[in-house]
């Protein structure tokens, strides 16, 4: 067996602590959106490729492999949303918002203007998502881009960079804000949005 083959697919560790995200996101909504939802999406995905080709195969690859194949669209579901999650994760920080770094902001200011402006697009299209799904900052070539997604889908189907994302699934803010999902958006962009983490992405 080479290293480099994966057995079954793990949840990967909060990049913090359950409690880190708090007031924002609160305690209870980490513990049934990671503990059950994104560990739930790590178990199926498991489950639904045990024995098939796609068992030992990283979740980017198996995404690439079943995106718009409806015979696999259980599989593509489950391991597009791991991957989501992870990704989500990662693109929060306790004390984050504030500026970003010097390269990802001045190619903010290019593609949007301002900060300010890139922020309000990403809320516009984190609310113009009708139903479950993302809102993402994205690499488009040398642009930076605000795209939506719905359900499980990832712009990285489509050849587009995913810099960070914003789940707006009701899983990710019901418990804190009821049906207000702009107040959640509004306030994950201001207090916890990792700038940092998107710059790194820029590769
Ligand atoms: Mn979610």
């Amino acid at each position: 067996m080479s290293d480099d083959k994966i057995e079954t697919h793990v949840l990967p560790s909060l990049p913090y602590k359950d409690d880190a995200l708090d007031p924002v996101i609160s305690a209870r909504t980490i513990s049934f959106h990671y503990g059950k939802h994104h560990k739930g999406y790590v178990d199926n995905l498991n489950k639904l490729v045990a024995g098939t080709k796609f068992a030992n195969l990283p979740l980017e690859k198996i995404i690439a492999e079943t995106t718009g194949k409806a015979d696999k669209t259980a599989i593509f579901n489950n391991a597009a949303q791991a991957w989501n999650h992870a990704f989500y994760w990662r693109s929060l920080r306790p004390k984050g918002g504030g500026e970003p770094p010097a390269v990802l902001k001045q190619k903010i200011e290019a593609s949007f203007g301002s900060l300010d402006a890139c922020k309000k697009e990403l809320a516009t299209m984190a609310m113009a998502q009708f139903g479950s799904g993302w809102a993402w900052l994205v690499l488009d070539g040398d642009k930076i881009k605000i795209v939506k997604t719905g359900n499980a889908d990832t712009p990285m189907t489509t050849g587009i960079k995913p810099l960070l994302t914003i789940d707006v699934w009701e899983h990710a803010y019901y418990l804190d804000y009821q049906n207000q999902r702009a107040v959640y958006v509004d306030a994950v962009l201001d207090k916890l949005i990792n700038w940092d983490f998107a710059a790194e992405n820029l590769g």
